[in-house]
Parts: C-alpha cells; structure tokens; sequence
C-alpha cells in the first residue's frame, strides 16, 4: 500500500472558497499538517466573485445600532424561507455561530462597510456588506493567514475520486493535476512516497493520503448544466448562470460514488434579477436588484401586463418569469433609475438597458401593446399614490413612486440558476452521512457542496455565513 500513495498530509481540504479554507485554517490552528486542491487555475471559487454580503443576528453593526434580533428570529426566517425542507439541527447551528463567523472574518482582517441592509424574507436588518462588495476580501484574508501558517493551495489540482478502505473509511484521495508549473512539486515533498505517473494527456495523477481526514469544500454545481438539468429539466442551457466555470458537481459525485446521502438537489435557486443580454451575474443584474425591482415594475412583453410581486423571494418571481416562456421586461423611470445610478451608466453603454422618451415608444421597441402598457402603468401609479391594496402584494414598499418621470430604461430580464442549496447530507460535526444514515469515517464537508440548511430556497447573505460556520467546524473535527 505504501507504494501506492505518492505524498500523505494529515488533512486535505478539496476545494478553495470560503467553506474550504476556513477549514484549512482551523485544521492548521489544530496542529494538523493540511494541503488544499483547488481544480481552477484561479483561487477563491463562487467566494471570489460573490457580492459579500453576510447575514447574522447579534452582528456588530446590529450592536452599534441597537438592532433588535436573535438567533431564533433569524432561524425562523430560514425555516419559512426553505419551506420547512430545512434540517433544523444544522439550522441552529448556523443561525446560533453566523456572527462569530462575521467576527472571525473580522480578525482574519477583512473589512465592512458602515450599513446593515434588511433584504426579503428577513424580518431584520441583519445583512453587513463587506467593502467594494468583495467577496474576493474573505479569499485574500484567508490565504493570507493561510500563508503565515505555511499552507499552500495547489491550484489546476481536480479531485477525481475519495479512496477508502474496505470498512468504507476515506484515507486518501485520487487527484489529477493539469499542469505540474502551478502545482506543488510532490516528487519533493518530504512525506514523498514514490513519485506520481504521468499519462498520455500530459496530466499527472496522484494518490494522496490523508492520515486524518478529507474534507470535502467543492461548491455548488450551478454552472454544470448535464448535472443541474438532470435534477431540474427546466434548467437547461436556455438558462444562464451567475457562477463561476468550475461550479460543477464532480467533488459531489465522488461522494456520491461512496455512499453519500443526497438531499435537496433538485431546488435550485434561480435569480430573477438575471440580465438576458449579459453573461455571469454583471451589472445588469446589480441594476436590477438596486433600481428596477424595488422601484419600477416587470412587465411580460406579450401582454403589457405586471406578472408577480417585484418584491416576492427570489423563486417566486423566477418561477413568474419562466411561466411566460421568454424574456420579460424591467422597467423604471428617471427617479428609480437614480437608485444605482453607476449600474445605470454602465448599463446604457453596454446596451444591456435601454432610455425610451415615452412609454409609447418604449412599448413600440419591445413589440408590446402600448396600450396595456399605459394602463398597466397607470393603474401602478395609482395604488402607489392611494396606497389602495395592490393584488400583486409589492406596494406599499418604501422605495417605491409612481412611475411617472421620463425617461424610461428597460432591461430584458430571465432567470439565472444562482446557487444550488441541495448537496451531501452532514450532521452537527460537518460529518458526511451515508445511504444508511451513519457518518462516512474521515470525510467531513462544507460549505455549497452541502445540503439541507436552506432548504427549498435561500435567503440573502446567508451563504458566506454558512460556509463560514460550518468550514471552520469541519477543519476543527477533521484535525482530530
Ligand atoms: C455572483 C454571486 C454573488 C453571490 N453573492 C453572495 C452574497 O453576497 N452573500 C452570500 O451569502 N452568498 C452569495 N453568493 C453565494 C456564495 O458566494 C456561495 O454559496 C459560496 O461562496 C460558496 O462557497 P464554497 O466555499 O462552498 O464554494 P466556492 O466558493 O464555489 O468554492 C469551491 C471551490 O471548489 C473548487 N472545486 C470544485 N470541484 C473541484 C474538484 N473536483 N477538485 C478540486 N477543486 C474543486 C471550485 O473550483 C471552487 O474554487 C453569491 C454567489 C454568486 C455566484
């Protein structure tokens, strides 16, 4: 067997965003030696390009505004949010850790912004923003902890499968590395085995040992389309996505391979902020999310009507979207437009929104009928300035006016798959459990690649925190 194994570490963390090197850095604390893979050439996964918005009771802008919340009230929000799919054990657990986790970024260096933002489906304000809107910061404060401790992340390193032994334990992982420039040098390492093989394709494959644990940090699978529209047929490639590449269910499926339990895979979360003439998240979405959906309305083209509440949580409005069959149009006028006035200037030069000086022309442009369209407005305005019950449940909201100021910008508007809150079932210890409901030996998970906290459906500025918690727990349990 010693022959087998090209290099041993006593911990390996599988994947490089926020869930996975938090749990690097508390496995290191422990005094375990850790190596990180990270199939990308690039660091930081979904965590890197997030928005970094953080969600906890108790939080430290909450405290310094004397914001009244708990760990009850935020786990309630969860529960209604996830439909009651929700596994209230790790729920607790969560919503009890989520500001320590916020203070724990704190001390690793990263920096907030001086708000607290209350976004749908929670009944506080208890969302604080990091600076630049960077979830980037949380990345490049860990790896720079990561650094002082003498861990390192070998990059273009796949997890290919989680080896075990025969009472079904994991002790090591299989790895392919595509470039031997970006990776570690494990012919030189000093717990060197023997030396890795190469292949046809140019790619090394190794088997590494982990003494202790594996831990399992591979993300969601938003941008694997064969996998997510397996789940969900509906969300095929007429479905964009706002993740990065490597948001694919591979490090899901190795788990899956050995018995992992699956839960929840089949609620994916779509943003319907999702801008139809732009790839990724972009700012198309950012104006949308800012401007057209707390101040302007979403009209289907085909009939000049609203379709849902634009405030509604984010799959009832997705849901409302896709029911049309095509894009749909957001719209505002010049005083909603100024909510995220910077989105809005990038958005007209890149044609992603278009100024109309009327709403007749601006139905002309979108082939709708302009006369619904004027009524549709009209009666908008109305509810706004009578404050009458609007059937669709969005008014009275308290950014929004009439819509009555030229000019008037619309967007072309379709959902896009945003995060994937179903994946590998782990009890309180961030333990893997198995088809037969007992924890899988030495194989620990966090972070997206998880399931069961959300349910059917996350609420805002809920991950990072999540990752967070439950990172830091796997890295703790998996040193021991
Ligand atoms: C545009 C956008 C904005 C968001 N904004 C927010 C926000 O403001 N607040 C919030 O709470 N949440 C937000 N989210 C969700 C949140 O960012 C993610 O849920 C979270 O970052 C997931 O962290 P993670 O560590 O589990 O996975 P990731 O950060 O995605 O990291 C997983 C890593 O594992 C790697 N990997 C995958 N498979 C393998 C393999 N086989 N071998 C080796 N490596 C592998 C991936 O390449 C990736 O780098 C946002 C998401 C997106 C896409």
């Amino acid at each position: 067997m010693a022959e087998f194994w090209h290099i041993s570490t006593d911990v390996i963390v599988i994947g490089s965003g926020a869930a996975g090197l938090s749990a690097a850095i508390e496995a290191r604390q422990a005094g375990a030696a850790v190596m990180v893979f990270e199939k990308m050439p690039v660091i930081g996964g979904n965590t890197r390009i997030s928005d970094g918005g953080l969600s906890a009771p108790g939080n430290f802008m909450q405290k310094r505004l004397g914001i009244t919340d708990s760990p009850r009230m935020f786990y309630d929000d969860i529960m209604r949010a996830g439909l009651g799919l929700n596994h209230p054990e790790l729920v607790k657990i969560f919503t009890q850790n989520a500001s320590d986790a916020i203070d724990w970024t704190r001390q690793l260096g990263v920096q907030y912004q001086d708000r607290v933002d209350k976004f749908g489906g929670h009944c506080a304000a208890r969302c604080v923003t990091i600076q630049n809107n960077a979830g980037r910061d949380i990345i490049k404060a860990q790896i720079r902890r990561l650094d002082q401790m003498q861990v390192s992340v070998h990059t273009r390193h796949a997890l290919e499968d989680l080896i075990t032994d025969d009472s079904g334990t994991v002790i090591g992982v299989r790895i392919r590395s595509r470039s031997r420039d970006s990776g570690p040098d494990l012919s030189s390492g000093p717990d060197q085995d023997s030396g890795p093989a190469a292949d046809a394709n140019q790619t090394m494959v190794q088997h590494i040992r982990a003494r202790r644990a594996v831990v399992l940090a591979t993300g969601g699978f938003g941008s694997d389309v064969a996998f997510r529209s397996c789940q969900n047929p509906r969300l095929d490639t007429t479905i964009l996505t706002t993740n990065h590449k490597g948001a694919t269910a591979e490090g899901l499926v190795a788990a899956l391979h050995i018995h992992a339990m699956p839960v929840h895979l089949s609620w994916i979360q779509l943003g319907p902020w999702g801008c139809a003439d732009e790839a990724g998240y972009g700012k198309g979405s950012r104006f949308a999310s800012y401007s057209i959906f707390p101040t302007g309305i979403l009209v289907n083209p085909a009939t000049g009507n609203r379709i849902v509440n634009e405030w509604a949580d984010r799959r009832q409005r997705s849901d409302a979207m896709l029911a049309t069959g095509h894009v749909c149009a957001g719209i505002v006028d010049a005083k909603g437009a100024q909510k995220d006035p910077d989105s809005l200037a990038h958005c007209l030069k890149t044609q992603k929104t278009r100024q109309f000086d009327s709403l007749t022309r601006l139905a002309e442009a979108w082939q709708m009928p302009s006369d619904a369209l004027e009524k549709t407005v009209s009666e908008y305005n109305h509810l706004v300035r009578t404050g009458k019950k609007d059937p669709f449940g969005k008014l009275p909201h308290k950014n929004a006016g009439p819509i009555d100021s030229p000019p008037f910008y619309a967007m072309g508007l379709w959902p896009k798959v945003h995060y994937t809150p179903g994946g590998l079932q782990i009890n309180e210890n961030a333990q893997v459990i198995d088809l037969n409901h007992r924890p899988i030996g030495h194989l620990f998970a966090a972070g997206e690649v998880t399931g069961g906290i959300h349910g059917a459906g996350r609420l805002g500025g809920c991950a990072l925190p999540e990752c967070i918690v439950f990172g830091r727990i796997a890295g703790q349990q998996a040193a021991i």
